[in-house]
Parts: structure tokens; sequence; C-alpha cells
């Protein structure tokens, strides 16, 4: 019986599990090859001010076009590069690409606007992490207050650890805003005592809007908390005239989404900010 069952091999094993496995690993493989390569990307979605309905800045966005596999979106290797530690090199990439870009535009004469970058926890919780960003602006000579850091909700629930980083950047001059709001879940009390200034309310809240009753006063409740919380209210994934009409009789100050634009590449930005 024994035998047999070594011959047999376990009979747990998962096949399923190693597929996903291998695919991961050639993954990750390829994404060392691909940063090196310069197989990746920013494009750059506008940020809009819903009263004057003007540009107030952009985020950075990653993109990755794989020669044979195509567009892969960051969803789906953002997650595997956290777990195996490459978010902190690429990250650092799109930090310094994006203080390159800003600071280019600006040096051509275009109107300076900050820009913000989505900080993974992984690569904000690694302790080189602020010298990191002290390299990249004196790097690229960009002025702190033009470099916005994104932190997900779900990281700030990490008491200790983080404050001090947070501190430490807000002195430098480097404004945070907390991505994805509404889908983690801090505690009010806990966000009124961190040094964030712009709330960024996550699509899900925004997509029923207006046909939903219960979407949208909830909607309002949260604009008014981050306006109790005087902090810059934004809302995420914006597609239509109606949402965008709801967002700024709510008194919500900016928003992002396609109604406005979709992620720009760097040629189309600075046509846009040619124009404005
Ligand atoms: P996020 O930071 O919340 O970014 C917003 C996402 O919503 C982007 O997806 C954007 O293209 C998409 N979006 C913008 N407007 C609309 C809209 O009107 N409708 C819809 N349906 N979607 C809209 P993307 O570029 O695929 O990025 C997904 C997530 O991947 C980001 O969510 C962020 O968490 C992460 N990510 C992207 N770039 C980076 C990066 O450079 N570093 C890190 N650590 N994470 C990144
Ligand atoms: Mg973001
Ligand atoms: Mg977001
Ligand atoms: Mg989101």
């Amino acid at each position: 019986e024994a035998k047999k069952e070594a011959l047999e091999g376990p009979h747990y094993f998962d096949y399923y599990l190693m597929d996903r496995l291998m695919a991961q690993l050639t993954l990750e493989k390829k994404m060392i090859r691909a940063l090196a390569a310069r197989q990746f990307e920013l494009h750059y979605q506008p940020k809009i001010d819903t009263a004057t309905e003007k540009l107030t800045g952009f985020e950075a966005l990653i993109r990755w076009n794989d020669p044979v596999q195509g567009y892969i979106p960051p969803g789906t290797f953002i997650p595997i590069a956290e777990e195996n530690g490459f978010i902190v090199e690429l990250g650092k990439w799109v930090l310094l690409e994006a203080c390159r870009m800003n600071k280019r535009w600006q040096e051509a004469g275009l109107p300076k606007l900050p820009m913000s970058v989505n900080v993974s926890a992984v690569q904000f919780r690694h302790p080189h992490f602020l010298r990191t960003v002290e390299q990249v602006l004196a790097e690229t000579e960009l002025a702190p207050h033009f470099l916005e850091l994104e932190v997900t909700e779900s990281l700030l629930n990490d008491h200790v650890l983080i404050r001090d980083t947070l501190t430490a950047l807000q002195q430098r001059g480097i404004s945070l805003s907390v991505d994805d709001f509404g889908t983690g879940y801090s505690s009010i009390h806990y966000l009124k005592s961190l040094p964030v200034q712009v709330l960024k309310i996550d699509r899900t809240f925004v997509q029923e809007t207006p046909c939903s009753e219960r979407d949208n006063s909830l909607l309002r409740s949260i604009i008014q908390l981050g306006k109790s919380l005087g902090m810059t209210v934004l809302a995420e994934g914006v597609e239509t005239k109606a949402q965008f009409e709801f967002l700024q009789q709510n008194g919500c100050d900016q928003i992002q989404g396609y109604y406005y634009s979709r992620p720009l590449n760097a040629e189309a930005v600075e046509g846009l900010l040619k124009s404005s």
C-alpha cells in the first residue's frame, strides 16, 4: 500500500496551483527583463477642478506592453511585484520617470502642475523609501510640492510604522492622498490625526450615481466627511456628465475619469498642456 502511494505520488497534488505558480514565475522573470528593456511606460490621467472645470494635475499610471502577450494591466502584475519585492525597484522607476517628465514639461514653459504617483504598501514600508524619494527629487530637480503620493486606505491601518514616514514626507512639502477611499477600514478618528491632504473616493461609490438614491446619499456623506476633515475631496472613475454634475452640485472638489479624459501618453499630455 505504501509502495503504491509512493509510485502515484500524494493524492493532493494540485495541478491548478502548479499552473498558476508557473505562470507567475514566467511573469516575474518577464517583468525584470521588461524594466531593463524599457518596456514599461507611464500614462497620465488629468484631474479636473469641478467648479472651474480646469486641469489641476495628473496621476501617473504604469503601462506594460509585452511584445508577445500585448497589454498586461497593472492589476495583474503589481500584486506579483509586491509579493516578490520587485515593486521596490519598479516603483523607484515610476517615481523617477514621473518626476522627470513633470520637470521636462515645466522647463518647456508649460503650466506647472502637480503629479501624483501610486505607492504600494510594500514600497512605502521599505526602510529606504524616504531616501529614494529624496534622491529622485534631487536628481530631477523637481520642487517637492509638484509631487504627490497616493497610498491606499488599507496601508493607513498599519498605525505605528507609517506615521513617521508620512510626517517626514509632509515636512518635505510632498502631499499625500488616500487612494480608493471607502474600500478599506480606517477609523475616522485615526484618519483625522494623519497628515493627509487629499481623499480619493473609490469609483465603486460613483458608478451607480445618480441612478441609485442610496448611493447618492452615501456619496454625499463621504464628500461631507472629507470636507469635515479639512481635506480636498476627489472622485475617481467619473464616466458620465450626470455623475460629474452630481459631484459638482454636492461640493466634490475634483474629479478624475473617462468623462473628462482617459490616461494619456506623454505626447498627448503636452498637447493638452499647450492648449490649457
Ligand atoms: P488607482 O490608483 O485607483 O487608479 C485608477 C484606475 O482607474 C486606473 O486603472 C485608471 O486607468 C482607471 N480609471 C480612471 N478613470 C476611470 C473611469 O472613468 N472608469 C474606469 N472604469 N476606470 C477608470 P489602471 O491604470 O489599470 O490601474 C489600476 C491600479 O493599479 C491603480 O488604481 C493602482 O492601484 C495600481 N497602479 C497603477 N500604476 C501604478 C504604479 O505606478 N505603482 C503602483 N504601486 N500601483 C499602480
Ligand atoms: Mg491612484
Ligand atoms: Mg484609486
Ligand atoms: Mg481604484
